[in-house]
């Protein structure tokens, strides 16, 4: 049975476990021989039972879920109130944090408790996150859609995968990302942004502001935040675009010249596609931008 291997100083950067942990939820996948979209919560409890879980229960939390660690192994505990799709989430979640024990004992104990380090709470937790969203959506199904989408990268493509796994769409962003630093080729010329909005109500028309987060893909230089501290004009318009749009209704920009005020995107032609996820008080949008290089 595998672990991830302890920390090895009270200086160990847990951060650098990232690609150990993605590649001990992939071998789970292929242990138990996944082959359809989406994985399911029956596949998960195979992939559960080879982590030595021995007992899943449901009931009312006020969390998604947690493991326990008990005699020969762990016991997980879900929130019955979550819907099929949150379910599976935070099963592979817990699945995820197995690997952050030694099996070896009667009852599993966290491995760096062992040597005298502290429990890095927080690194275990987006650690667990890397394996669950492996497990949600494995590298070669996924690298699979990708090779049969001739248009990738666009909206409609990043919605169809969110759809195919049916995971949520920052699960999906987050996995493409982790799949991006692994094999950029993948991946493709692109940039993901999940885009936070909010609403502000006054006299005058509605206004609307967004905090957004930037992830790098493919060949881009280095890209930062923006639109943190003022308005952005290619943001600010897709956002108003998008304001007549229904739910359901990605929308696409043709390609439009940006010179360099996006962060530190290189002036290019990009193409954004855009997608409310929800409209409530704080929505998500997700946002593909392909670049063509000149
Ligand atoms: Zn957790």
């Amino acid at each position: 049975m595998e672990t991830i291997r302890p920390y090895l100083s009270p200086t160990f950067d847990p951060h650098s476990l990232t690609i150990e942990i993605a590649q001990a939820a992939e071998s789970l996948v292929n242990k138990v021989g996944v082959l359809e979209a989406p994985i399911s919560y029956r596949d998960l409890e195979k992939m559960a039972a080879h982590r030595m879980i021995k007992q899943i229960s449901k009931m009312k939390m006020n969390c998604g879920g947690s493991l326990i660690p008990i005699r020969g192994g762990f016991l997980v505990q879900l929130d019955s109130a979550q819907n099929e799709r949150m379910t599976r989430t935070s099963f592979a979640h817990e699945i995820g944090h197995t690997f952050f024990y030694d099996t070896g004992r009667d009852v599993p104990r966290p491995i760096y408790w062992d040597t005298g380090g502290s429990r890095n709470v927080r690194a275990e937790e987006g650690l667990s996150w890397v394996a669950a969203r492996t497990m949600l959506a494995p590298t070669q199904m996924l690298q699979g859609f990708l090779k049969q989408d001739e248009s990738w990268p666009n909206i409609h493509g990043l919605l169809s995968l969110i759809r195919k796994f049916d995971v949520s769409p920052q699960i999906m962003i987050r996995r493409l990302q982790d799949l991006e630093s692994e094999q950029p080729k993948v991946v493709g010329d692109a940039a993901i942004y999940s885009i936070h909005v909010s609403r502000t109500e006054g006299d005058g028309p509605r206004r609307i502001t967004a905090r957004t987060k930037v992830w790098k893909f493919g060949g881009m230089k280095k890209m930062i935040a923006y639109n943190m501290n003022g308005p952005n004009v290619k943001v600010d318009r897709s956002l108003t675009l998008m304001e007549g749009r229904s739910l359901s209704e990605p929308y696409e920009t043709k390609e439009v010249l940006v010179r360099g005020e996006l962060g530190q995107i290189p002036t290019a032609r990009y193409r954004f596609g855009c997608s409310w996820e929800d409209r409530s008080n704080t929505n998500l949008l997700a946002m593909v931008s392909a670049v063509r290089r000149s």
